[in-house]
């Protein structure tokens, strides 16, 4: 085997490597139980690791006991799923994103001046959750400019335009030109994608270009791995997506001559590491 290229952006963003230091610091204190609203990370073998040491993971907060100590993880939450848990008693530590966080400032900052929300992003997604919460759900969510052609909208009312951090800025910023076509009034946008997805797809692509296969490192359960496998494969380079450095398949890579390696925003440095290794070992 020849040439491993291993990419810069692989790993953890700032939200998540910022989530797990806050959860990190909460074991080390010991105390009151620990709980997490939905897994903190989407990669099983973290996960476990938490669980090991106590970490509970609870998606109803009815099954989280009064007392625990409850960390609301990158994506945030619904106020009033917050409200709630500290109705409980909970003591919650708030790991949710500073991107997500300002997002939630600023929706909450223009439904007090009486604007409508659009919401570009998923509607059942946790983070779109929350930021709906903001907004006091008075609110449209809709996928993509398709969604919103066609829509009557009462052009009395005064709207403003956001977005789910994760979202692709192309389809944005036609949204945005649609909107004020329709609307002939002023359309206040708020800056709210973030660009770590972005520049890890860039970068992946960028080394696509200059290899016969990439692995990319990730749960099979993380989005955002998912996609970074499926922007590789798209441009016709064979993508392996591994979760595990024993699923790598060592013939196939016996027999190339040029490897990129790439990882998704929930995957340790740790394991990225060992993958790259086992590969420098082939
Ligand atoms: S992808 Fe961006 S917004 Fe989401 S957690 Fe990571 S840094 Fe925060």
């Amino acid at each position: 085997m020849g040439k491993i290229i291993r990419a810069e952006t692989a790993g953890f963003c700032m939200g998540v490597d910022l989530a797990l230091r806050k959860l990190d610091k909460v074991i080390s204190e010991g105390g009151h139980p620990v709980f997490t609203l939905g897994p903190i990370i989407h990669n099983p073998q973290v996960m476990s690791a938490y669980a090991r040491q106590g970490v509970s993971v609870s998606e109803d907060i009815r099954q989280i006991p009064n007392q625990a100590r409850v960390v609301i993880r990158a994506h945030g939450i619904p106020v009033d799923i917050e409200n709630k848990l500290l109705a409980r008693g909970a003591k919650l530590v708030d790991a949710t994103c500073p991107r997500v966080k300002r997002a939630q400032r600023l929706i909450r900052k223009h439904t007090a001046e009486g604007e409508h929300l659009f919401l570009l992003g998923e509607p059942d997604h946790p983070e779109v959750q929350g930021l709906l919460s903001y907004a006091d759900r008075k609110a449209h969510v809709f996928e993509g400019l398709s969604d919103i052609r066609g829509i009557d909208l009462d052009t009395r009312n005064r709207y403003f335009l956001a977005a789910q951090t994760t979202q692709d800025r192309g389809e944005f910023n036609k949204i945005i030109e649609y909107l004020q076509g329709y609307l002939q009034n002023s359309l206040p946008v708020l800056d709210t994608i973030c660009d770590a997805t972005r520049q890890r797809q860039q970068e992946a692509l960028a080394i696509a270009e200059e290899v016969d296969l990439m692995v990319v490192v990730g749960g099979y359960n993380s989005g955002n791995t998912r996609r970074l496998s499926q922007v590789v494969a798209g441009v016709g380079v064979e993508s392996i997506h591994i979760e595990q450095p024993g699923e790598l398949p060592q013939e196939k890579l016996r027999s190339a001559a040029k490897i990129g390696l790439t990882a998704g925003a929930s995957t340790p440095r740790s394991l990225i590491d060992v993958v790259y290794r086992k590969l420098l070992e082939l």
